[in-house]
């Protein structure tokens, strides 16, 4: 049977292998990839002006007969041109081709056509340059809205145009729709057939929005159909099943009794992890919600249980530190454990290496110098990611395929509100931790303008004197180039210099070398700098009691959930810590943002507000872009779709778990299809 799935581009008229090769670099190798190389753009041009009405320095589309043959004008070697004298019943125009000569085949006298391209006026000479034209019987680019792709070497907008149009109508017979037509009723969707042509040739812009809400509906239904398979599947995959299960030891070693929303996190850990399957948990907690003594007692679990386990973080800094904190806790029970990053030294990475291997370290801290291939283990049975967002998902998995039925636990700062979260994690089981260990005092926020910049540098220098440290954070260095926002380095030259001469000063940001970066965070840390300048680097998860105060400029740029993020890394001490919010322009969209900021301290209210006020956008930062990638789709815009298709591919697998019935046939082929994708 023909299926446009899997038959070769090669096939269609036209196409050999020169032209195969350059559509593959678009990501076309079949007739439905090409079928599916959606255009970026349109170009409305069904809007017929007559000769008589055309105006300078416009883009128009006119019918036209032509009046005489083309004549060839020679300029100079190298340049030729020809001009074609056509006519409407309200004029006459020149149309103007540059070095092609075989517009003299294609244009013949006394034939209409129909021509699109840009108005010239000199005089009361009408000139039309370079027009794009067909016989006037055609409407492939003139009269109509143009599809308008992403093009590369070789291949042009026509070539695409012509065939895409020639793969539509040899193969839309044979499509087949992966939607069943009980979904497309419910949704009112429209058919496959009339999408992929509506798509590319649509015969107006509401058959082009109909067309589009169906591929996007039917790109988000298959990507959720698909994450909620993969998490299906893998609550059959054998994990190790840990059978000594008391954390109670573990417990009463701590200085304090976990919250309750610790409590009821360890218990949907303990259950996954003494089940006979793998765990694949994702924990989300706001800052300081006390994320780090859930995965020290998992690791307790697992190492008690005679397995090791490994915690990844995404920065040396960071791994460090959980290596400080978590090591001599562990170490009372007998636990051995390691730090391994990329500034271990030989001989140290070499013992470590080795007694990975052998079973002599039970516990590893690390950045991603854990998953090089010299790291081998003797029986890992847990591996943990902190900060997730940072990571991609193939790194994640990098990590538990250290092993073989690993538990999984990853772990994340950012609150994701609930309806994404499950979007997004559809694969992952989501524990929430959302309450803050008691004592904490609230972080007092405030909004400014560059009106109080002078008083926030006395109190800046005010909680320096107390013996308190101070965060200034600006937007990143890459956006420097707009000259009105605060770069990281001239803030720095410029504090240290001109505001705070007396004061030891540190900077920290993403383009300094690694080495670097970790001197100046240490140096803040140990207290050898007082005032650290940096980017968002120091978002994740760093601890220095001692920091009082964040100040962060051009606050407006900043995303709501990232700015709540920055301001954890105050108030981690017994001191009252403070946030500023410097903005240089208010709208109205900014003071309403601020005004959240400046309420609440609870990171998962900012992140519902921050959904409602500026769409999700800000949140798929924390999937990494090629993972999710949409043909179509895109999720700030199309955020109800997403939630439709969302409560459909829930319903659909309720109904039906393994897609084994006749008419989910063609979902059950592409969630097979995205889930070796994905997995991969
Ligand atoms: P995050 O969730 O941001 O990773 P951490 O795990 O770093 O937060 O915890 C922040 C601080 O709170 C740490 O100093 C930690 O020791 C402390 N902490 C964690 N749990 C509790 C608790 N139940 N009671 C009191 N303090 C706690
Ligand atoms: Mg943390």
């Amino acid at each position: 049977m023909i299926n446009p799935h899997e038959t070769d581009i090669r096939l269609l008229k036209g196409i050999g292998d020169a032209k195969a090769k350059q559509l593959l670099r678009l990501g076309v190798l079949t007739v439905w990839d090409l079928l599916t190389y959606f255009p970026v753009r349109f170009e409305n041009r069904t809007h017929i002006s007559k000769i008589f009405d055309l105006s300078h320095d416009t883009i128009s589309c006119i019918n036209g007969i032509v009046i005489s043959a083309p004549e060839e004008h020679y300029v100079r070697k190298g340049l030729t041109y020809y001009k074609v004298p056509v006519r409407d019943d309200t004029g006459i125009a020149t149309c103007i081709f540059f070095n092609n000569k075989y517009i003299k085949d294609y244009l013949k006298k006394g034939y209409e056509y129909s021509f699109y391209g840009k108005v010239s006026i000199r005089g009361n000479k009408k000139e039309i340059l370079s027009p794009e034209f067909e016989p006037s019987s055609q409407s492939q680019c003139t009269k109509c809205i143009v599809p308008i792709y992403p093009l590369t070497n070789g291949i042009t907008q026509k070539f695409l145009r012509k065939t895409i149009s020639e793969a539509y109508s040899a193969y839309s017979p044979y499509f087949k729709d992966f939607l069943p037509p009980k979904i497309l009723q419910e949704y009112s969707l429209c058919s496959i057939d009339y999408s992929i042509k509506n798509i590319h040739f649509p015969s107006d812009l509401k058959a082009l929005e109909i067309a589009k809400k169906r591929l996007v509906f039917e790109e988000f239904f298959i990507l959720q159909t698909t994450l909620r398979k993969i998490k299906s599947a893998g609550k059959s995959i054998s994990g190790f099943t840990f059978r000594d299960t008391d954390l109670s030891p573990f417990l009463s070693s701590l200085p304090f009794k976990l919250t309750n929303a610790q409590t009821r996190v360890m218990e949907e850990i303990t259950k996954d992890i003494s089940s006979p399957y793998v765990m694949n948990r994702l924990v989300q907690g706001d800052v300081g919600s006390g994320k780090t003594m859930i995965a020290a007692a998992s690791i307790y679990m697992c190492t008690k249980n005679g397995y090791q386990a490994a915690m990844m973080a995404p920065t040396e800094v960071l791994a460090r530190q959980h290596y400080n904190d978590l090591s001599p806790i562990l170490s009372k029970f007998g636990i051995n454990s390691a730090l391994l990053t990329g500034n271990t030294s030989l001989k140290q990475r070499k013992d470590i290496y080795a007694k990975l291997k052998s079973g002599d370290i039970h516990a590893v801290f690390g950045t991603h110098a854990l998953i090089t291939d010299k790291v081998e283990f003797s029986k890992l049975a847990l591996a943990i990611t902190d900060e997730q967002h940072r990571f991609g998902v193939r790194q994640r998995m990098q990590l538990s395929e250290k092993g073989v039925g690993v538990h999984t636990l990853v772990m994340t700062a950012t609150p994701i509100p609930r309806t994404l979260a499950l979007i997004l994690y559809g694969d992952l089981d989501i524990s929430v931790i959302d309450e803050l260990p008691p004592g904490r005092q609230k972080i007092d926020t405030y909004c400014v303008g560059e009106d109080m910049r002078q008083r926030m540098y006395s109190f800046i220098r005010k909680e320096i004197e107390k013996g308190n440290r101070c965060y200034v954070v600006c937007p990143s260095v890459e956006e420097s180039e707009d000259s009105s926002l605060k770069s990281v380095e001239q803030h720095h030259t410029f504090l240290s210099q001109k505001v705070f001469p007396d004061i030891p000063m540190g900077i920290v940001h993403g383009k300094m070398r690694a080495n670097d970066k970790e001197k100046s965070m240490t140096d803040f840390v140990d207290g050898n700098t007082k005032i650290l300048v940096s980017t968002t680097v120091i978002e994740v998860g760093v601890n220095v009691p001692q920091a009082t105060l964040m100040i962060i400029e051009n606050a407006e740029r900043f995303g709501l959930s990232q700015l709540h993020q920055l301001r954890g890394r105050v108030g981690r001490g017994t001191q009252k810590s403070y946030c500023i919010l410097l903005c240089s322009s208010f709208s109205e969209e900014t003071k309403e943002r601020m005004k959240i900021m400046t309420q609440s301290n609870d990171g998962f209210k900012i992140s519902e507000t921050d959904l409602k006020l500026r769409g999700p956008g800000d949140f798929f930062g924390t999937r990494q872009h090629g993972e999710l990638h949409f043909k179509i789709a895109d999720l700030a815009n199309d955020f109800s779709v997403l939630k439709d298709s969302g409560v459909a591919a829930e319903k659909l697998l309720k109904a039906d778990p393994y897609l084994s019935s006749e008419e989910n046939f063609y979902i059950r082929e592409a969630t097979n299809r995205l889930s070796e994708k994905l997995t991969l």
